[in-house]
């Protein structure tokens, strides 16, 4: 489970996250909802430790991210220990972020040996199981150039599945793509949905964020103003901003 307690964050006198408070049960999925600018992806990349917190913590079964407690303060972690950490952490973003020069094979043994002090036989093995769930085998020693970015974005979630992360967040997944690639990638959160993977997806994708998540958010200048299942959510907003930006969107 991941509990994020009463973060705030500011950039300089820009106060981009205000108190937010979120319980994200094991297996749970949460969709992210808002508009541009209001503190969606910064959530996000605090709950990797990406971007410190001002105020509040996050934890993940647990354990602080970020840091140790002693006592009544909280000691910011070693990087060393912080990327250990992380590794329990998967992310996917816009814009797939594969390393360009490793064919998708390289690309999904990367992390589990270096990561994880996996063998390489193990790291292989585990990714041939990754891309065949993404659905992608016959691809496995393409380059991404060669792949749609609906495909590379599937070798990215494998990617960071190869962690065996006990959470994976996404950061708009969909957004980049033509829209006729956008179904493929959402299937394969789908599946992963069913199997029990705590997500949390930031997306413009209602009609994904109505079919898959236990929750919806829906953020503004860094609050959470509703969450809840999304059947109340989108059928009976109560927050005007929400019902706002419910018409813009649907
Ligand atoms: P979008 O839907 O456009 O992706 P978002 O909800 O993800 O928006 P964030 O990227 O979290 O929004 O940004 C929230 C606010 O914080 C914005 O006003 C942004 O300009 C500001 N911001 C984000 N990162 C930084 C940074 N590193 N330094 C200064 N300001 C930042
Ligand atoms: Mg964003």
């Amino acid at each position: 489970a991941v509990h994020v307690h009463g973060i705030s964050k500011s950039f300089g006198s820009l106060k981009v996250l205000d108190d937010v408070e979120l319980n994200l049960p094991a297996g749970s999925v949460t969709a992210i909802l808002g508009p541009s600018g209001s503190g969606k992806s910064t959530l996000l990349r605090t709950i990797n430790h990406l971007e410190r917190v001002d105020d509040g913590f996050i934890s993940i079964d647990g354990d602080l991210v970020g840091y140790r407690q002693k006592g009544d303060t909280l000691y910011e972690l070693k990087e060393k220990d912080i990327l250990k950490r992380r590794a329990d952490i998967g992310m996917v973003f816009q814009n797939f972020n594969l390393f360009p020069h490793l064919t998708v094979l390289e690309n999904l043994v990367e992390a589990p040996l270096h990561v994880r002090g996996l063998g390489r036989d193990e790291a292989i093995r585990l990714a041939h199981e990754l891309i065949t769930r993404v659905g992608l085998s016959d691809k496995i020693n393409a380059y991404p150039r060669q792949l749609s970015g609906g495909q590379q974005q599937r070798v990215a979630i494998a990617r960071s599945l190869a962690l065996r992360p006990k959470v994976l967040l996404f950061d708009e997944p969909t957004s980049a793509l033509d829209p006729e690639l956008v179904g493929e990638v959402l299937d394969v959160i789908k599946e992963l949905a069913r199997t029990g993977t705590t997500l949390v997806i930031v997306t413009h994708e209602i009609g994904f964020a109505r079919e898959v998540a236990d929750t919806v958010v829906f953020m503004e200048a860094g609050r959470v103003l509703e969450q809840g299942p999304p059947a109340r959510i989108f059928n009976e907003a109560q927050h005007p901003r929400m019902r706002e930006f419910l018409a813009r969107v649907l």
